[in-house]
């Protein structure tokens, strides 16, 4: 569904687009200033400027390194910020009911180099835009904000799953919201399982509606990119999900337990 929209090498372009926007904010300022007008326009282009700095590392402003160009890449969580994560110790489908019903996957992880699931509403079409979208497990926002043209608006949660066989006893996950229409939340918001964090879009009408989700084990902090050759640190989205599907200890309705 979106592959028309990447190049060969699957590098979403947001990056470039930020560049771009940048370079003609810039322009804007230069040609603005030599016209003698130094409120209005160039104070506007300055604040722009600094948004789309800070889009790069939603939410981690305090990263802008101001001396050198920064590559978001390497922006990653502390120690101290992976120790206060919240436990999650079960995981659920993030659109749809519990278990996904009501929606289907349009395109699977690594079907054509897609790093996610395509999650759509069963309606088809545009059917499901505006349709509520879940946190799958209980997790802090780490990203929350407009990547670029090819992302549209994402949400990433951290999670911290238990693992003995993992040197900390635990993993860290991360679960991503993409091309939503509204973002719900903020950044280090902790999200209990089922909260609706955002909206199902379109980024910005680049797609028909869908849910671009997708798991990765990692600690950096970066949109990243939708498709690659390889599966870089990304996580089967439907088979995490069927390994901690159900598990007890955190269940939304614990007086039905049995
Ligand atoms: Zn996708």
């Amino acid at each position: 569904m979106e592959s028309s929209t990447l190049d060969a090498s699957g590098f979403d372009g947001s990056l470039l687009w930020m560049e771009r926007e940048l370079m003609l904010i810039l322009d804007l300022y230069k040609r603005s200033a030599r016209k003698g007008k130094p409120g209005g326009r160039p104070l506007r282009a300055t604040w722009m400027a600094c948004a789309f700095a800070l889009a790069a590392t939603a939410c981690h402003p305090e990263n802008t390194a101001p001396s050198k160009p920064l590559d978001a890449a390497f922006i990653r969580l502390s120690p101290a910020e992976v120790a206060a994560l919240p436990t999650a110790v079960r995981f659920d489908a993030p659109m749809g009911t519990e278990s996904g019903a009501f929606t289907y996957n349009a395109q699977r992880f690594r079907v054509n180099r897609h790093l996610g699931d395509d999650l759509n509403g069963i309606g088809g079409w545009n059917s499901d835009l505006g349709d509520p979208v879940y946190a799958s497990g209980v997790g802090k926002v780490i990203y929350a904000g407009w990547v670029g043209p090819g992302w549209g608006n994402m949400v990433i949660l951290a999670h911290q799953v238990p693992d003995a066989s993992a040197p900390m006893g635990y993993r860290v996950y991360q679960t991503i919201y993409a091309h939503l229409d509204e973002i719900l939340t903020q950044c280090d918001a902790v999200l209990p399982r089922g909260k609706q964090l955002g909206t199902v879009g379109t980024a910005n009408g680049r797609y028909l509606a869908h849910l671009h989700f997708e798991v990765r084990e990692s600690l950096s902090v970066y949109p990243g990119i939708g498709y690659a050759d390889a599966p870089l640190d990304r996580v089967p989205p439907e088979e995490f999900l069927k390994r901690y599907r159900g598990k007890g200890g955190d269940l939304l309705l614990p007086g039905m337990r049995e």
